[in-house]
């Protein structure tokens, strides 16, 4: 087994990731989970991976920055984003809350999108191909920019524009 040596402290290497808005959230800009929508940061217990590498466990970000700055997280509870940033890692914007309190408090904030609709409707959010779906987007929104874009170039340009996508990857898939 070979010795881990780490050059620096699990807290002193999550600090430079941190990028402070003016809002007073600490991002985290390194990996976030494309699913949750939450950073992922190591939380100081290493162990050695099955190729033999130094690794670290990851957990969510803001459960790292609040237990190193505040303390232990109760049993059962979950840390409410009181800011509303999943990527925001202060542990003043967070509260611990049950996940009953925190489901509440999800509704009651009801979502606006940038153009004032209400994301909380049912039906109200759409999720787009390929992207991730903790962002939901506005229905109406997409529904306005597609028929914005269809007005300004036309629906000719459209199906011209499909035409070709379908003929480069026809031919893509003759040259294999
Ligand atoms: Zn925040
Ligand atoms: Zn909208």
């Amino acid at each position: 087994m070979r010795t881990v040596y780490f050059r620096e402290d699990h807290m002193a290497r999550a600090i430079r990731k941190i990028h402070v808005r003016s809002t007073g959230c600490w991002e985290w800009t390194g990996t976030i989970d494309l699913r949750s929508g939450y950073g992922k940061a190591g939380n100081g217990v290493r162990y050695i991976n099955k190729y033999g590498y130094p690794s670290e466990v990851k957990e969510q970000s803001h459960r790292v920055f609040y237990r190193h700055f505040i303390g232990p997280i109760p049993d059962g509870l979950e840390l409410d984003h009181l800011c509303v940033n999943r990527k925001c890692s202060n542990p003043w914007h967070l509260e611990p809350v049950t996940s009953a309190e925190n489901a509440r408090r999800m509704m009651e904030r009801r979502p606006f999108c940038i153009n004032g609709h209400d994301k909380s409707l049912p039906g109200a959010t759409y999720k787009r191909k390929g992207m991730p779906n903790f962002r939901g987007h506005c229905k109406i929104c997409v529904m306005e920019q597609d028929r914005a874009y269809r007005d300004r170039v036309g629906q000719q340009t459209i199906n011209e524009y499909a035409r070709q996508r379908r003929a480069a990857k026809k031919a893509a898939a003759l040259q294999v």
